[in-house]
């Protein structure tokens, strides 16, 4: 009791000099209502060691209102208490939360169980904040009892799915770590719900891989990631896009799902309709624009509750796989000709998808040698074709309706020649290698092997990358969308020297110590809305996603001691950030911005939605149980390391 006098005292005389510093009574009231928080955040010190220090916030927009040293706690504590009395108080009381904690069924993984770091770890390695302690619950109500938990002991919490956050919003410092990973429900059910009469339910810890293994690809269709260890929470709650195709053919995730069971921040559980959210007891609370779960929920979702379970749209047809077809991009004309060349269509998604990895990443039996191959080959192409830059990769979906499961790559190819595009087997030292299969009458043919080619190594990408473990590879990444042009990004993507399309090597992207690279540049082009996205459309920001607009992603994963690669994305979005200053463009939330701290992320995400969510969030977490890196309330808190 003394110990928290003592830091209520302590915090008081803090806050009075955060008005001297700001100048700001409201600031000074806002910080000085905080003074429990103060108290939970000099709790933790304890625990810390002397050179640690320990942020504390305030009011609900939840900003940072100081710092704590720990050592300044435990020279304070020294001062009134004595040191033995204050660690037993806190021992005590930590003692009491694991015991509360273990009033549920799941199971509790200390800091000093074996398992903790395995549990611990994200897909990014360079996430390395340690929470108090982890907890993998198995029911919907072991959640709502962790969520009472932690609100009764003071104590933050983080939600993880998939882990697969390029970034590290669901792991948070000394917080209550709540393991989704035991939802893994996957059933496909009939149901009138669904416009399609189809849908699955999906438990917020299965992942897309598996997914597709039960709800085969080959019969239905439904965006999912293209990466298949990507979670499902994560990507539905934050939009949820598969540039491949299935975007541009049934748009985000997130718009189609059709409900939502869910538990609340102070611990009811709740299933969000699109019209309602109905309690467990059968209460209803009808909703209207400030309180509107199903909006709020599908595209800011990680920032009002946990959602346990999705009913989910499935079309009953195939999934039509790419073709993949080799092309020549040299100049800033060539890519903005190819925007033009996308922007005429409505059978085709494109996405340009250049890949680069240095010559040990793959690990597959067959990915291996023909990965390390595949340097040679880009290299002699150019030179045999006396190319100013190395070919790129294009993914060309068709996304008509009845398209069935492969996109014809012939068609693809003619209607890019007829736009303009050069394609790479259409020139003539290609003509003279290949002239005796062409005499033939096998031009088709080529394009064909090629594309079939391609799409088997595309897969056993796509194998590998389901195997990569958490906490192996570091990353970053930028995003952009919404681009009217791609003028904002031209000069970076041919002539950056380490991943430019014209730089002099293939794999100079080494040199910096990247293990592997990739850009995304993807031409919306989207053709259809569902039911549901005419009705109750997503809280993503999505004014500015015209047709044809552009969106591009860059990243690179690296070993956790090559610490120079993060400078080849960091130097690319200064200089499309300084490109951009004064324009208009968004971001999408699952890449969580990089961008500099003082962006307006809140607003790039979700642009004039940012108020109508506030209203949503100050109804059902006004406590605001459910904040993260450039969640809702934090658009002050970077989300990215490697980034100042
Ligand atoms: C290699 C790779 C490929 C990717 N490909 C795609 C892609 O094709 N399309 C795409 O859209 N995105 C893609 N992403 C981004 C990915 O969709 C997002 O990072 C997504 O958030 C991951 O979901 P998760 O459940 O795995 O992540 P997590 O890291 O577990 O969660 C991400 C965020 O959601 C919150 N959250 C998770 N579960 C819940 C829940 N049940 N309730 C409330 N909040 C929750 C977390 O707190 C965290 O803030 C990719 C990422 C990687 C690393």
């Amino acid at each position: 009791m003394k110990f928290y006098i003592v830091l209520a005292l302590w915090t008081v005389s803090s806050c009075n000099a955060a008005e001297n510093n700001s100048g700001s009574e409201l600031g000074r009231q806002l910080c000085c209502n905080q003074i429990m928080m103060t108290s939970f955040c000099a709790r933790d010190c304890i625990f810390k060691q002397c050179s640690d220090s320990c942020t504390y916030r305030c009011g609900f927009l939840n900003q940072v209102c100081g710092t704590l040293q720990c050592s300044d706690v435990k020279l304070l504590c020294g001062a009134f208490t004595a040191p033995s009395s204050t660690q037993a108080s806190a021992l005590i009381e930590t003692k009491s939360l694991t015991s509360a904690l273990r009033e549920q069924s799941g199971r509790i993984i200390g800091r000093d169980d074996p398992d903790f770091e395995g549990n611990r770890m994200v897909f990014n390695a360079a996430c390395t904040a340690q929470p108090f302690v982890i907890v993998i619950p198995n029911t919907p109500e072991d959640v709502s009892h962790l969520l009472k938990t932690a609100d009764e002991y003071g104590r933050e919490v983080s939600i993880r799915s998939g882990g697969h956050s390029y970034t590290c919003n669901s792991l948070k410092e000394g917080a209550i770590l709540i393991l989704m990973k035991n939802f893994d429900r996957i059933e496909l059910v009939e149901t009138s719900l669904s416009e399609t009469g189809k849908a699955a339910w999906l438990g917020t810890g299965a992942t897309w891989g598996n997914i597709l293994k039960t709800i085969d690809s080959e019969k239905y269709s439904y965006p999912h990631g293209q990466c298949r260890s990507v979670g499902v929470g994560g990507f539905l709650l934050g939009g949820g896009v598969n540039w491949l195709g299935t975007y541009n053919k049934y748009g985000y995730g997130a718009e189609n799902i059709i409900k939502m069971k869910a538990v609340l921040a102070d611990g009811s559980l709740v299933t969000v309709e699109k019209d309602s959210t109905v309690y467990q007891n059968g209460r209803i609370v009808n909703h209207t624009p400030d309180n509107n779960l199903f909006f709020g929920l599908r595209g800011a979702g990680s920032s009002l509750a946990v959602v346990y379970e999705f009913l989910y749209t499935v079309h009953e047809e195939p999934e039509t796989r790419p073709a993949i077809i080799l092309i020549w991009i040299e100049t800033a004309a060539d890519l903005e000709n190819l925007l033009q060349a996308f922007s005429k269509t409505d059978q085709y998604s494109f996405m340009v998808n250049h890949q680069i990895s240095a010559m040990d990443f793959w690990k597959r039996p067959l990915l291996d040698p023909l990965m390390k191959a595949f340097p040679l080959a880009m290299q002699a192409l150019r030179i045999t074709n006396r190319k100013t830059a190395f070919p790129v990769q294009v993914m060309v979906t068709d996304m008509r309706l009845g398209a069935g499961t492969t996109t014809s790559p012939v068609p693809a190819v003619n209607y890019l020649k007829d736009n303009g595009v050069n394609v790479l087997l259409d020139n003539y030292f290609n003509y003279i290698a290949l002239r005796p299969l062409m005499s033939a009458g096998a031009q088709g043919s080529v394009h064909y092997l090629v594309d079939r080619f391609s799409n088997y190594v595309y897969e056993e990408i796509e194998k590998e990358q389901e195997s990569w473990q958490p906490g192996v590879w570091s990353s970053i990444s930028l995003n952009y969308g919404s681009l009217e042009t791609t003028s904002a990004f031209a000069q970076d993507f041919l002539n950056d020297q380490y991943v430019g399309m014209r730089r002099n090597l293939f794999l100079a992207q080494e040199v910096k110590g990247c293990s592997f690279c990739f850009w995304m540049v993807h031409f919306r082009n989207r053709q259809r809305q569902t039911k549901i996205s005419e009705e109750f459309p997503i809280s993503t920001r999505t004014d500015t996603q015209q047709p044809s607009s552009v969106e591009i992603n860059l990243t690179c994963m690296f070993a956790p001691d090559q610490t120079s690669c993060p400078d080849v994305v960091n130097g690319i979005r200064t200089n499309i950030d300084s490109r951009l200053t004064g324009k208009s463009y968004s971001k999408y939330y699952n890449f969580p911005s990089c961008s500099k701290q003082g962006t307006d992320w809140r607003n790039l995400y979700w642009g004039s939605n940012v108020d109508q969510l506030m209203s949503i969030k100050n109804y059902w977490d006004s406590k605001d149980m459910f904040n993260h890196c450039q969640s809702l309330t934090n658009n002050d808190v970077s989300c990215c390391p490697f980034t100042n």
